[in-house]
């Protein structure tokens, strides 16, 4: 079916635009575009120039003329009216992380129809929302608020310093300074971590009181390793860690229940502000020596 646009779907428009062939570089020069704009305009405004970045500028750029609480049942909208663009936020999502997440994603839409705009000048904005939309106004509002680039280079950094105590540098620490320098979710710092600086790890956030995982993305078995992570807390209270309160650590590997010859190491830590979530990370998974040894002889 032909759309009678002259692109073929939301990151197609993005790429035209952005004169970008991949669409991780559309994402990120559209929002370096806005960036550069934003503070040819407004100056070193808090949250500009330096994290935790605010999207209000961004919004008035892009031509919001106010944006307000309401009464919503999604979390946030944008309400268009003659010559006023409104962003309403659910007034009941309390949390300033999520707030700022919501309207960061408004901001993707109103940066999606200025593009349309540039390939069809009587665009209007439209209501239809589809799957691919929201998706890249998601990965837009990631980009605005933890900069694929900012998180390179203080891994970067962290690579490079030396280590005390530690065979490699420390993906959980990395993650909660992510979630506090950008101001965002644990869950967002974990992913945007995961995608910018070692896409072969995955990441979950255990609630050892309710033993079950918070979230978790790209852990495989998940069912193993929840069940390494609850034999290890108990064994941990009847080792007399009575309080467990920041002292559940620890590393280790567990077995893919489905091979049960590969191993994957992960590595654990409670959260200072509730010692009952913990921080798990796991790392590239590594092959038991039976395995390593038939793919050796396998290659020969
Ligand atoms: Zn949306």
């Amino acid at each position: 079916m032909t759309t009678g646009r002259p692109f073929s779907s939301p990151i197609d428009l993005l790429k035209k635009v952005t004169s970008s062939r991949r669409p991780e570089d559309a994402i990120r020069r559209l929002v370096t575009d806005l960036r550069s704009r934003v503070q040819a305009c407004k100056g070193p405004v808090k949250g500009v120039k330096y994290p935790p970045y605010d999207p209000r500028p961004f919004a008035e750029l892009l031509g919001a003329t106010e944006i307000r609480g309401a009464d919503l049942d999604v979390a946030g909208r944008i309400v268009v009216n003659e010559a006023d663009v409104v962003i309403e936020f659910n007034r009941e999502s309390t949390a300033s992380y999520r707030r700022r997440f919501t309207l960061a994603h408004e901001v993707g839409h109103l940066a999606l129809w200025e593009a349309e705009k540039k390939l069809v000048p009587d665009s209007k904005p439209r209501r239809a929302r589809s799957q691919a939309v929201e998706r890249l106004c998601d990965a837009v509002a990631a980009e605005l608020l933890a900069p694929h680039a900012e998180i390179r280079s203080n891994w970067r950094a962290v690579c490079k310093r030396p280590l005390s105590g530690r065979i490699g540098p420390d993906p959980l620490k990395m993650i909660e300074d992510i979630a506090k320098e950008f101001g965002v979710s644990l869950q967002m710092a974990a992913i945007r971590f995961v995608e910018v600086c070692s896409p072969q790890m995955g990441v979950g956030l255990l609630d050892i009181r309710k033993e079950c995982f918070v979230w978790c993305h790209r852990v495989p078995d998940r069912a193993s390793l929840l069940a390494l992570l609850l034999r290890r807390h108990k064994e941990g209270v009847a080792g007399n860690l009575k309080d467990t309160g920041g002292l559940f650590s620890g590393a280790d590997s567990y077995a893919l229940t489905n091979t049960e010859v590969d191993s994957v190491p992960a590595e654990w830590r409670s959260m200072g502000f509730d010692p009952a979530l913990c921080l798990v990370v796991v790392k590239p998974r590594t092959f038991s020596s039976a395995r390593r040894r038939r793919r050796r002889a396998l290659a020969f």
